[in-house]
């Protein structure tokens, strides 16, 4: 019964659509005490489900929610020092609370196609209305995660069911958005 399967807490009962006017709010982490508030000024895009082992999940998610803004519209508000880099050397700086685990909010620095945006998780926006997840990424991996071989058809069946279309990498449009920048950096693409 692929209904049965959890995806994400957000979605298993429905992708609920985002405001259009959305611009924005404040990223709070799970701390009842002292909580880590992070503001991102302005709309974020490419919302998606994602299957990867390093991306912050819920307790019991099999995937993360997790979306990007440009990194000029992020700003600490609260409880900065309670935030620890999870993986110096990974593409996404992860900037995690030290007590909850939540993940605020995860640079790109290094030269790629993705720097200047920082990846975050939208559930943890306090404000309702944030746009909705519209793919699936890496999904495979929740294999890496526990999920057994044998239960990946249920689960891309149910994650079509909720329009979220299952990828086993990054989404067409985006994995072209990084070979398109990777062949102007090497001359190959000169428009
Ligand atoms: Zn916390
Ligand atoms: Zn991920």
């Amino acid at each position: 019964m692929a209904s049965q399967i959890s995806i994400h807490p957000a979605v298993d009962s429905g992708v609920k659509k985002g405001r259009a006017d959305f611009s924005g709010g404040t990223l709070v982490c799970a701390c009842t005490d002292r909580p880590v508030k992070v503001a991102v000024k302005g709309t974020i895009a490419h919302n998606h489900a994602c299957g990867c082992t390093k991306c912050w999940k819920p307790q019991g998610a099999a995937f993360s929610i997790v979306a990007v803004a440009p990194h000029e519209s992020i700003t600490v508000l609260e409880n900065g020092d309670k935030l620890q880099i999870v993986d110096p050397d990974a593409l996404i700086r992860r900037h995690a609370c030290k007590q909850c685990g939540v993940h605020l909010y995860g640079p790109v620095e290094r030269e790629h196609a993705f720097k200047g945006l920082d990846f975050i998780h939208p559930e943890r926006f306090q404000e309702s209305g944030w746009p909705e997840p519209t793919f699936a990424a890496f999904v495979s991996s929740i294999i890496e995660a526990g999920t057994k071989p044998s239960d990946m058809a249920g689960v891309r069946a149910r994650l079509r069911e909720l329009g979220l279309e299952p990828y086993d990498c990054l989404s067409p449009a985006l994995m072209d958005f990084i070979a398109t920048w990777v062949a102007r950096k090497s001359g190959v693409l000169k428009e």
